[in-house]
């Protein structure tokens, strides 16, 4: 993969664009006026590698719990902001890290420039997001509808109102609920624009069918090098949006600490629970801070392959699996101890 060379841009303590790792964002749930809510919502978030966190911002009493709300975390804060440029100003008075606005509908340059010079003078990037749901009717009359064209065209215009008042610490996100469209948009826009990208799916589902979404249009797109930042949107406990986020960069080998599990899909040979087993082990081995391969594997058909090629892996007989640890068999677990020897063993290498 080469990634495409963006401009690299400062957000508290991170960096997006350029060289800078491929950070993976969410969005909180609750209302941002209910501070203890948000806020532990943001912990659970950390907890589990969120790198940024975005609250909305719709009126004034946010704005102002944005305070407060950034005191408590540790990641980069995000205000999402529409409309209304004194909320930006307000936030950015409170301490956010990056705003995420659209300067074309804040009502005229002026409140642009306004903006844009605070937002300067204390570091703070803006994100234009154009939304398939949200092109100017202009753009969708003169291209029939919403097209990556259109998508592109209103990003850059967005873009060109921040640099007429010399603001560039621009990051830009096109994001559509079609995967081809969203692939199609990205594409065009990482060759129109020097910006870091944020990518994602917008509205992309629920859990399950807005995993598969995401990562099949995010995926694409990294693996085209195209992507700075992401957020995979889903309807559901944000933490999950991070995870799978997490598990897309995985699984493109762009992240690589963590426990990568190998687990066969199980067949007629299988005469262990390795299902039950692999589903038991998954959610503990996510918590491990190890970087190890470890294979589950249901019979001695591939499994003692792949067990020897993991630095630690199970191959099922019947009713019992053979431990292998470093390409040696170590022993013969019975079916109901497989899961708790692997984590011993597991917490001991
Ligand atoms: Fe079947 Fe064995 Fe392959 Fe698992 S490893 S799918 S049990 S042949």
């Amino acid at each position: 993969m080469i990634r495409k060379n963006t401009k690299k841009i400062r957000i508290g303590d991170i960096f997006i664009g350029g060289d800078a790792s491929i950070s993976v964002q969410s969005m909180t749930n609750t209302d941002t006026r209910d501070v203890k809510s948000t806020i532990e919502q943001i912990k659970r978030l950390e907890d589990v590698g969120c790198d940024i966190i975005r609250v909305a911002v719709p009126d004034a009493e946010a704005a102002s719990a944005v305070r407060e709300i950034k005191k408590a975390i540790k990641i980069p804060l995000v205000a999402d902001i529409h409309f209304d440029y004194r909320l930006a100003i307000e936030c950015i008075k409170n301490g956010v890290d990056k705003i995420r606005l659209n300067p074309g509908n804040i009502g005229g340059q002026d409140r642009v420039r306004i903006v844009a010079d605070m937002a300067k003078e204390r570091q703070i990037p803006i994100r234009i997001g154009v939304n398939s749901g949200s092109v100017e009717k202009s753009i969708l009359q003169k291209y029939g509808g919403v097209t990556p064209e259109g998508m592109v065209e209103s990003a850059l215009a967005h873009a060109e109102m921040l640099e007429k008042v010399n603001f560039d610490d621009i990051i830009i996100s096109i994001k559509a609920s079609s995967v081809p469209m969203t692939i199609a948009a990205y594409r065009l826009l990482s060759q129109k624009s020097p910006y870091p990208i944020h990518i994602g799916v917008t509205e992309a589902g629920t859990i399950y069918k807005g995993t598969i979404k995401s990562s099949v249009g995010i995926g694409c797109l990294i693996a085209e090098g195209i992507g700075d930042t992401l957020r995979v949107s889903l309807t559901g406990d944000p933490v999950e949006e991070v995870r799978v986020g997490k598990q897309i960069l995985k699984s493109l080998g762009i992240i690589t600490s963590g426990i990568e599990v190998v687990s066969c899909p199980t067949c007629g040979r299988t005469k262990i629970d390795l299902v039950a087993i692999a589903n038991l082990l998954e959610p503990i081995l996510d918590k491990l801070n190890k970087n190890i391969k470890v294979a589950i594997m249901g019979c001695a058909v591939n499994g003692p392959g792949e067990a020897r090629d993991a630095d630690i892996g199970i191959a099922g007989g019947i009713n019992e699996a053979l431990l292998f640890k470093k390409g040696k068999i170590i022993r013969k677990i019975p079916q109901e101890k497989i899961v708790d020897e692997l984590i011993k063993e597991i917490n001991e290498m």
